[in-house]
């Protein structure tokens, strides 16, 4: 599973970067946010959600989003 597969793309963001409809999908760069129906991932024990699954409108590759408490310095 940990294998980097085509089609399937890994995002970190922030939740609040996610809600501004910052994140953009990791192979065609189109934005994915709120309006494109995020399946909502909740790990036992938290309250927030630390993961979700978008399906790019573009170009159908499935973008896994992790939730972390800070943006990566590399963004900016
Ligand atoms: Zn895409």
């Amino acid at each position: 599973m940990g294998r980097k597969r085509l089609g399937f793309s890994d995002v970190q963001t922030t939740r609040a970067a996610f809600e501004r409809e910052e994140v953009r999908c990791g192979r065609c760069k189109n934005i994915v946010g709120p309006r494109d129906e995020p399946r909502f991932v909740r790990t036992f024990g938290t309250a927030e959600p630390t993961l979700a699954t978008i399906t790019c409108p573009r170009c159908k590759t499935t973008v896994s989003i992790r939730f972390v408490e800070e943006a990566p310095a590399a963004e900016r």
